[in-house]
């Protein structure tokens, strides 16, 4: 699986997928997405690319413990437009793809971290704008778990239009965590007074992050349902739930070291 991370990337469900933070799916512009798959999971047959795919870009992926190389590619077919990326550690092989003196297919597949068709939409207008639109729903797709930092090298797309893409999701992120901000509700308060730290995650105007208790990985909260979620946990629920989740999780920790003395 491509980009893993400390925790698997799953989409930010609160247990029934309430919550996916699927916000992206409506900035898909125009053209009707046919094939999805931003984390690689169906990629199998890697030894096998397509030879006419095309160098979009590359950057630094930020992918919270680490940061890893990310190409791009774009492919237009009959009836469809497709975005393709590779990601690994290895600088030479991305560069070397970046460089055109490392064609898409001959790429040694296996140091990479994955290669594969992240998106494919109905075949759209102008080629670069319909590239654009690719790239910008694959960082939609995968906020909150990776984030593009870094322009490494330019090819279909250029350092000014995948920083103005990246900056304008990060504006909608700046605006969304000001809104959350001003429409805090009592599960936010409950969660700040439970010590669980929120801050708003930016994803949505009323989704926050807030820390699972006694735990190294975030649970999420939608302020406006005043209701929590952690899939790792498997646990959700409102004010009272969160109250006895914290209670709970509490309650062992004295328990063991109770024992422990
Ligand atoms: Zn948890």
């Amino acid at each position: 699986m491509l980009l893993k991370r400390r925790h698997k990337p799953r989409c930010r469900v609160f247990g029934s997928g309430v919550f996916c933070l699927a916000e992206r799916s409506k900035k898909m512009n125009e053209s009707k997405e046919i094939f999805a798959d931003p984390w690689l999971k169906k990629a199998t047959d890697t030894a096998n690319l397509p030879e006419d795919l095309v160098f979009v870009c590359a950057y630094d992926l930020d992918i919270g413990p680490d940061f890893i190389e990310e190409a791009a590619f774009f492919r237009r077919t009959e009836t469809a437009d497709e975005l393709w990326i590779a990601a690994g550690y290895v600088v030479p092989m991305v560069r070397a793809i970046a460089d055109g003196t490392a064609p898409p297919g001959d790429l040694n597949v296996r140091k990479l971290k994955g290669i594969g068709c992240a998106f494919a939409v109905e075949k759209g207008g102008e080629e670069r704008v319909s590239c654009l639109n690719l790239l910008e729903h694959l960082f939609r797709a995968r906020l909150g778990f990776n984030w593009p930092k870094g322009f490494l090298d330019p090819g279909m797309i250029g350092e000014s239009d995948f920083n103005r893409v990246v900056r304008k999701i990060e504006r909608e992120l700046e605006e969304n965590a000001r809104q959350a901000r001003e429409a805090e509700t009592e599960i936010i308060e409950v969660a700040r007074e439970l010590g669980l730290c929120p801050q708003p995650a930016g994803t949505g105007p009323s989704f926050w992050f807030a820390r699972c208790p006694e735990r190294n990985h975030p649970l999420f909260i939608d302020a406006a349902e005043n209701e929590f979620g952690c899939g790792w946990c498997k646990r959700k629920g409102g004010v009272e739930e969160l109250r006895a989740f914290v209670k709970e999780r509490k309650d062992i920790l004295r328990k063991r070291s109770t024992e422990s003395m």
